[in-house]
This record gives C-alpha cells, sequence and structure tokens, in this order.
C-alpha cells in the first residue's frame, strides 16, 4: 500500500469525497524550527463548504443505517493503520507543530486510545428496554445519529484533538467534516487517507482547510447538526453562542490556567520532576500544561531551587533532534506573544528567575524559540498569573496554607485541569472534593481522563453541557429516542380520552 500523505505536500488543499482538492487560497505553514514556509494551505469559501457538507449529508445516511458492528470493523481497521503509520503522523506533526518526535508519538498514542474507545460502538449504544410497561406494552430507548456533524480543532494537538472527535462521531453513524488548525494542517490529510484505507464509504469523513470563513459557515449551515470545537476560550465562547443562535448544539472546549499545589508534605524531587515535564513540555503548549505552581507553607524555597535547577538543564532544540526536550513554539507571533508577557511579568513585580527570551538555537536561527521560563512572588492580578500564556513560562506563586491554594485556584476564570501533590490522604481527598476544575490529578502532574472516561474543563475552560469522548461523546454525537410498541389483537376497543396510565 502507498498512501500519498505520509509526507505532507506542497500544498494543503481539502479532503472531499476521498478526493484531495487544491482549493483556492494559500496561507503559509511554517517549519517553526527553521521559522521558515514550508508549504501552503487552501483557505475553504462558502462555496468548498457547500460542497463539503453536501457530500457528508449524501453519505450519511447509509452509514449511520450501518449495523453499528460494521461501523466498528471500519475503526478497528483504522486502528491497525494508525499503528502502522503512527510515526509518520507523528513526524508531521513536528515538522509543523514544533513539539519533539517523541511528544508526537505520545500524541498519536493518546488519539489512538479513543479509536480503540469507539471500536466498542455496539456496546456504547445498546438502549434500554422496559417489557410490559402496560398491557402488552413495551417502551425501549435507543440512541440515534445526528447527521452531519463537525470539529473545529487548535493547533497543539492536530492529531489527537481531532481524534477526541471523529472516531466517536463516526461510531455513532454521523459523517465528520474537520476543520483543523490552519497552522499544521498536513496530518488532517493522513487521517482522511487512512480512513479511506480503512473502508470507510466516500463523504462520510471530510477535510476542510481555513479560517474563520469556512468556520463561520459551518457554523450557520443549515445541515450541520453538531458543533465540537477545541481551541481558546474567546474563540469558544463565540462558538457556543453563535451555534445556539442557529439552533444546533456545541461543545466548546477552551482555554487553561492549570495550577499544581505542592503541599510542604510532598516528595518534592517528585513534584519538582512532574512540573517541569507539565510546564515546559511541547514548550507549555498544551491546554494542561501546569503553568502555576502554588508552594504551600514552608517548602516554597526547597521547591523553587529544585525547579529552577531543573530547568536550567532543559535542551531546546529542532523537535527531531535527539535528546531534546523542547521544541520551538508555533510561530514567529507566539514568540513574540510569550515574550511579550515575560516582559508584563517584569513590569509588574514578579521575580524572573530564568529569562527564555532570546534563546538562538545553533543551525536553526531563524526558528520560534523561546527557553524554559521561571518566576517567583508571583501574585493574583498580575497579567502572567491571569492569562493565559500558551508557552514555557512557570509561575510560582506562596500561599500559607492549604484553604488558601484551593480558593485561589477556585477564584480563577480556568477550571481545565489541576494537580496537588501531597503524601496526605486526607488533604488528596479534601483537594478532589473541593476544587472547581474539571480535571483533577493527585500526585499526577497531566490528568488527562483515558478514552473511555471524559475530558473537559469547567468554567472558562468549557462551554456547553459535555465533555469530550468517552461516554459524554457518546451522548454529544446521539440523540435520545423512545419507542413505545405493541401488537394488539385485531378489533378496535375505541377511542380512549384520558391520558394512558399503567393500570
Ligand atoms: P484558536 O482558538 O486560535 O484556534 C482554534 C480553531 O479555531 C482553529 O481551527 C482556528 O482556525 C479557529 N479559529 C481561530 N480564530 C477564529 C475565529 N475568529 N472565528 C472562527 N474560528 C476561528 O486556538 P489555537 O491557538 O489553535 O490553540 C490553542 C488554544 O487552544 C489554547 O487556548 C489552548 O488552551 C486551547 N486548547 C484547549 C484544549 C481543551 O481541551 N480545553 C485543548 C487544546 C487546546
Amino acid at each position: 500500500m502507498t498512501l500519498r500523505f505520509t509526507q505532507a505536500p506542497a500544498h494543503v488543499g481539502h479532503w472531499i469525497d476521498h478526493q484531495h482538492l487544491p482549493g483556492s487560497g494559500a496561507s503559509p505553514v511554517f517549519d517553526p524550527a527553521q521559522g521558515c514556509v514550508a508549504r501552503t494551505a487552501a483557505s475553504a469559501t462558502q462555496a468548498d463548504v457547500e460542497a463539503a457538507v453536501a457530500s457528508a449529508a449524501a453519505a450519511q445516511p447509509a452509514w449511520g443505517e450501518l449495523p453499528p458492528l460494521r461501523r466498528a470493523r471500519v475503526l478497528f481497521r483504522l486502528k491497525d493503520l494508525v499503528e502502522r503509520y503512527g510515526d509518520d503522523l507523528a513526524r508531521l506533526i513536528t515538522r509543523e507543530h514544533g513539539k519533539t518526535f517523541p511528544d508526537a508519538q505520545g500524541e498519536v498514542q493518546r488519539g489512538l486510545e479513543v479509536i480503540e474507545f469507539a471500536c466498542g460502538i455496539p456496546h456504547l449504544l445498546k438502549g434500554q428496554y422496559s417489557d410490559q410497561v402496560g398491557g402488552g406494552i413495551a417502551n425501549w430507548s435507543q440512541r440515534m445519529p445526528l447527521g452531519v456533524t463537525a470539529g473545529i480543532t487548535p493547533f497543539n494537538f492536530p492529531f489527537m484533538v481531532p481524534m477526541w472527535m471523529a472516531p466517536v462521531a463516526l461510531a455513532c453513524g454521523n459523517s465528520f467534516i474537520l476543520k483543523p488548525s490552519e497552522r499544521d494542517p498536513s496530518p488532517s490529510l493522513l487521517v482522511a487517507e487512512l480512513l479511506q484505507e480503512a473502508g470507510l464509504p466516500a463523504g462520510v469523513f471530510n477535510v476542510l482547510q481555513g479560517g474563520k470563513t469556512a468556520v463561520d459557515a459551518l457554523l450557520a449551515h443549515p445541515q450541520v447538526q453538531a458543533v465540537s470545537f477545541v481551541g481558546s476560550t474567546p474563540i469558544a465562547r463565540y462558538i457556543h453562542e453563535t451555534t445556539a443562535h442557529h439552533g444546533k448544539r456545541s461543545q466548546a472546549l477552551g482555554g487553561a490556567k492549570n495550577h499544581m499545589v505542592v503541599m510542604p508534605d510532598a516528595d518534592l524531587d517528585q513534584a519538582a520532576d512532574g512540573l517541569i515535564g507539565a510546564a515546559y513540555g511541547s514548550a507549555g503548549e498544551r491546554c494542561m500544561a501546569i503553568s502555576v505552581a502554588v508552594a504551600v507553607g514552608s517548602c516554597a524555597d526547597a521547591l523553587v531551587a529544585k525547579v529552577l535547577e531543573r530547568a536550567r538543564r532543559l535542551r531546546v532544540d529542532d523537535g527531531e533532534a535527539p535528546g531534546a526536550d523542547m521544541g520551538p513554539v508555533v510561530t514567529r507571533e507566539a514568540q513574540q506573544r510569550i515574550e511579550g508577557y515575560i516582559a508584563s511579568g517584569l513590569e509588574e513585580g514578579a521575580q524572573l528567575l530564568l529569562d527564555g527570551r532570546g534563546l538562538r538555537v545553533p543551525g536553526r536561527e531563524g526558528g520560534f524559540f523561546v527557553g524554559a521560563t521561571l518566576f517567583d512572588h508571583v501574585r493574583p492580578g498580575m497579567k502572567i498569573y491571569e492569562e493565559e500564556i500558551f508557552g514555557p513560562v512557570l509561575c510560582v506563586l506562596r500561599v500559607d496554607t492549604f484553604a488558601e491554594a484551593v480558593a485561589l485556584i477556585n477564584a480563577h476564570t480556568f477550571g481545565n485541569g489541576v494537580a496537588c501533590y501531597t503524601r496526605d490522604g486526607r488533604t488528596a481527598q479534601a483537594f478532589a472534593q473541593q476544587i472547581q476544575v474539571g480535571m483533577v490529578g493527585i500526585n499526577v502532574p497531566i490528568p488527562v481522563p483515558m478514552a473511555w472516561h471524559s475530558f473537559g474543563g469547567w468554567k472558562q475552560s468549557l462551554f456547553g453541557d459535555h465533555h469530550a469522548y468517552g461516554e459524554e461523546g457518546i451522548r454529544f454525537y446521539t440523540r435520545y429516542k423512545s419507542v413505545m410498541q405493541r401488537w394488539p389483537d385485531s378489533g378496535s376497543k375505541g377511542p380512549e380520552f384520558v391520558m394512558p396510565v399503567n393500570q
């Protein structure tokens, strides 16, 4: 089998009806390690969106009527193919996103796990049945596909986040249109090609490249029934409000500011290692990155010293370089935004212990690099504390008590992920109970739920009722139907005018 898109094409077009279409527009896609334009991508027009939706709407009924087991078999084959082509996917991710190759392999694995979950769709779609709810009457419930669904995804997980959506939507019998980030669009074409190889009928999975024009046309399109979104908070809110206006459902996952509380009884070496990986892995461009360490009581000085010592040793390089801990950030704008936050932290009086600005990587002088950055004595109200930086910047806040740490986090506008490092079971229990955040780690720095649980934050980190994937995803991508049935003897008893009751 020879696949076209294991290598990124010179121009990344749309994918409709199993065809790669060049489309119009040519927005630049960068190699962030080199800092140069590597290829171009199409920008979908209203007409492209119409074509993708028409194709998805035509293909969906037959797909939705297939027995769930047969849909599952396509996903089983996709699972095999992702295992086989996982390193190709990871290489595409590293070259356009910048994250290290092992980190990209981890992303592929976490996406694969949702495909594995969706392979169980016959069981997941099982309804509920009540016999004899009235004389000879049965009542059952079943979950039906919605029709055409769409997913709009961010740059930071160009494979995993589409996999939070598409396998579940498809397994439930929907067609799915993916609008990936314009910054790293190439993995979307390999995913489309793998689905074709897996036996998915044409039109059931389409891809549209582009930005706001494509998104707005999908949000307004009367045949698009549901929209999944993952990205920044302002756009998540916009997606949620706009889909509501158009009478369709959405799940819109937004930004984050994830805290890690370190209690005085914690193993400080474990906590420091957890912080380093969670704050600086993927150059901080993870929605579950820890960007705030909350040092409780007496442990602050020792913790800061351990983090600083480790952060100084991090190796920043091209994501494909063996031994690199961090790659570049995604674009020049991202680099400038992060450097602007570092400057604002200094202006607002935080103590800058390690400054990642101006980092030059030999042989990659044009790359969009920012080194590990560490602030101490950060306080609420500072921009670097209140806003999402989305870069390799860790802020340390010091508080006296556990209660203060909990109150601090609960007052923050974001509520995506959080962690607490402690050796005390009662502290851990109280933390998990009291904290107003959607995903909680106890001595686990990045508590991304497994595929059969569901992913989502609280407060400004998620708009909508359902978290992503897991059973929440099944509910999001289906609608509930209740059926009552009886097979009476022949002959009518005449009309009944009172509310039917079970006597
Ligand atoms: P982004 O909001 O800029 O873009 C996300 C998607 O929205 C892209 O497909 C983009 O093309 C589209 N988009 C951008 N501007 C738009 C507009 N004005 N109108 C309509 N569509 C628009 O996000 P990003 O920079 O690609 O990703 C980083 C952000 O995503 C961070 O805030 C991060 O926390 C968040 N994120 C959240 C989660 C989560 O699960 N909560 C997961 C990953 C990333």
